[in-house]
Parts: structure tokens; sequence; C-alpha cells
């Protein structure tokens, strides 16, 4: 007998909904009126359900700091800038603190894995790996953090940061981080890659880097790409190499646009898009024809890279807005990137869930068939090309076959002071809530 079973779920637009039974915190069957009877039982009612979405690049140690001190140019400079000097006076618990008010947000939305990326640096030293470490165990159950040990200081430029990356492998990060750009030259740019993937041969890990993060390609230090792909196939790292960003991709001709896209295809290297970032801290020197700064994504599909995209960041100078939901930033990239219709939504959803996935390498392990984790979202809408355009709440979010969040709808009467008429209007609310 299974633990739970999910009645009438809407898994795709062109099959009738299922049932899926879940066993053990693996879905074991899925099929039209499964007969076992289950104690747990969720009607889906013909609504969708999505396996966990997958925030495959968030940076938790710098979340929530827009009120503290805000970008006072709106530039990627000042964003470094100003964090600099706050993470300063970054603690353990402060860190800690703010993270894990992202982490429940980002579970009532339906996330169920994160990869988030903590700066290793002198300035703030191993703080932040270390509150991100002690909270991956306390949210184990109810959702996945990786964590990827990140230099945005640079390594060169900060001398010390090499022995802080080692170290945080150490400790027990998931993941060599690299932040090309943040060097003097193109050949300290270089040098830093090859430190990367130095330090991920050493503990056997994989690589995330920041890369090509510019409104164009005219300085070489923020176009890596090439050659991040070169030293990916050198390296024997095909499928396990991520790039966030990749902005300065739009600034390339066609001709060499295609020719970098295609060597990352071929290398094995996925890109992740940042679009909340990229657009806000993108085109600031444009008086005309404001640079939208965006990875192209319709291209990176259609040349075969994996693709996805994520928040980077929630609610600092980098990033001021965001509320650590997947859905908000897809439907804010299928805006910037020209992409509409349902064959495209559905491929911008898949960049948060299978693409993703694939990303931060749990696709062996995702998605909605018998043996795989019951990582499942339902939402209150009805056909999956929906998902984008109304952002359902979240009526259920599963990890490994528990509710870990409901969205539940309440009442509220707004009092609204009149002479000539009924004195309130009522309104509903869906207020999204982590349990367990
Ligand atoms: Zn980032």
């Amino acid at each position: 007998m299974p633990d739970l079973v999910l009645r009438r779920a809407r898994i795709a637009d062109d099959m009738l909904p299922v049932d899926i039974a879940v066993t053990g915190g693996r879905i074991t069957e899925i099929g039209p009126e499964l007969p076992d009877v289950a104690p747990e039982e969720i009607d889906c009612a013909g609504r969708v359900v999505i396996p966990g979405l997958v925030e495959s690049h968030v940076h938790l140690d710098k979340a929530l700091l827009d009120r503290e001190r805000a970008n006072p140019d709106g530039t990627l400079a000042g964003a470094i800038a100003v964090t600099a000097e706050l993470k300063r006076e970054f603690t353990v618990e402060s860190v800690r603190d703010r993270a894990r008010r992202v982490l429940d947000l980002a579970i009532g939305n339906g996330t169920t894995v994160i990869r988030a990326h903590p700066d290793v640096d002198p300035i703030v030293g191993l703080r932040g790996v270390d509150a991100l470490l002690e909270l991956r165990e306390e949210y184990r159950g109810r959702i996945d953090l990786q964590i990827v040990a990140f230099p945005q200081e640079g390594i060169l430029r900060a001398p010390g940061t090499l022995e802080l990356l080692r170290e945080s492998l150490r400790r027990g990060a998931d993941v060599a981080g690299g932040c090309a750009y943040n060097e003097a030259d193109v050949a300290a740019c270089r040098r830093h890659v090859d430190l990367v993937f130095d330090v991920a041969a050493e503990f056997g890990v994989p690589v995330d880097i920041h890369a090509d993060f510019a409104d164009d390609a005219t300085d070489p230090r923020f176009a890596m790409a090439d050659y991040i792909a070169a030293v990916t196939e050198r390296t024997g790292m095909s499928g396990r190499v991520a790039l966030g960003h990749m902005t300065s991709l739009a600034g390339l001709d066609p001709v060499r646009r295609a020719d970098t896209l295609a060597r990352l295809a071929a290398a094995g290297v996925a890109v992740v898009s940042l679009p909340a970032t990229d657009m806000h801290l993108g085109g600031r020197a444009d008086t005309v024809n404001v640079r939208r700064g965006v990875a192209p994504v319709r291209e990176l599909w259609a040349a075969g890279v994996t693709t996805a995209y994520s928040s980077n960041n929630i609610r600092n100078a980098f990033t001021p807005y965001g509320n650590a939901d997947l859905l908000d930033i897809g439907l804010f990239l299928a805006q910037t990137g020209h992409l509409s219709g349902a064959a495209d939504l559905n491929r911008v959803l898949a960049m948060a869930t299978t693409e993703a996935a694939r990303i931060v390498g749990l696709a062996p392990d995702y998605g909605i068939r018998p043996g795989v984790p019951a990582d499942l979202v339902v939402l209150s809408t009805r056909r999956v090309a929906d998902v984008l355009l109304d952002r359902p709440d979240r009526a259920y979010v599963l990890k490994a076959g528990r509710i870990v969040a409901r969205t539940t709808t309440v009442r509220q009467l707004h009092h609204v002071p009149r002479v000539d008429g009924p004195p309130t209007v009522e309104a509903r609310r869906a207020v999204a809530h982590p349990c367990g």
C-alpha cells in the first residue's frame, strides 16, 4: 500500500490527468485511477503537478540587504563595492537568519533544490559557507541545499582566497565556484579559471563560474566562454560545468555568437540565465536603445546548450527585487526574451525544472516518473502551458513525499468607509506557509 496518492494530477497538457502513488518518499506508480488506497490522499482535481522547482544559482548569504544599503549608481561595480562593505559585518548568525528567511520563502513557492553561492574571500572568510553548511543540515528533508564556494572578489586580486576555497570544500561545500571577470587582465582571468578547475579536480567536484557578464564583449575579461569551454574539454569535465549570466553573448555578432554557442554545446558547458540581475545592472551607460543584457535563450536552446534560469539575488545591491519565486523569474525571462506560446513557455518552465536539475547533477533522480523522489508541486491551475502566465498558488509542496508547504486561501474584510453603501469589501488572499 502506498503512503500517499495524488489523484487526478495534470502532468502534461496532451494527456488525461493521472494518479501518482508515493511509497517511502519515492514515486512508485503513475496511471489513471490507481486502485490502491493510501492513508493520505490529495485530490488534485485536474490541477497541474510539476516536479519541484530547482533554484540553480542564488546568493543566500547576500540576500535581504537592500534595506541596509542600496547600490549608489546601479552598476555591477557599485553592487560589488556596497556588498564588500556590508559583508565585513557579516556573522554566521546574521547570514543564517537572512538565508533562513529566503529558504522559507523558496519552499513556500515550490522550490525543492537550491544551489547557493556564498562569498569566500579574505573579507568574509568562511562565515557564509559555515552558515549554509549548518542550514543544509537544518533544512534536510525540506529542501536540498548545494553550496558553491564563490570567490566574488577574485582569486589573484584577493590573496588568500585560493586556500579559503580549498578549506570550504574540505568543510563540505559541494562545488568549486569562480568569478572570472573580477581580475586585473585577461591573463589573470584565464589563470583564475585554471585555478578553479584545479581545485575542482583536487576535490572531485563540479565547477560553477560567473562568466561573460557585460553589456558587450569589448572587454575580454568579461568574455571567457570560449576559454572555459576549451578547459572543460581538456579536463574531461563535460556535463559538470555551469556558467552564470552569459550576457555578453548578446553583444557578439551573430556569426561569432553561433561559434561560441557551438563550443559550449560541444564541451557540455551549461548556462544559467539570471535575468532579474542582468536587466537591473545592464545597460546603465546607455542613453538610447538601452540594452537588455540577457543571455540569448532561444539561440542557446537551438545550439543544444543545457540552459536554466535562476533568481541569483533576492533584494540586495545586485537585484533589489525578488521573493524567491521561480515562476516570477520565469515569466520575466519570457517577457525579456521574446518567448511566448505553449512550446516556448513549457520550455521556459523546463529551465527551472528538468534542465536546472541536470545542471545541479540531479537528472537521474528527478522528474515525475516511477523510482525518483516525490519532489512535487501541486499548482492551482489546470494547464501546464499556463503555469508561467498564471503564477498560480502552490497548493501543496512535497519533498520526498512529505508535505512541506501549503497555500490556503483566506477571506479578508477590508473596511472602506462609505456614506451611501455597504461598509466592507471582501477580498481573498492566498497565504503560502511552510509546514513541518
Ligand atoms: Zn551570482
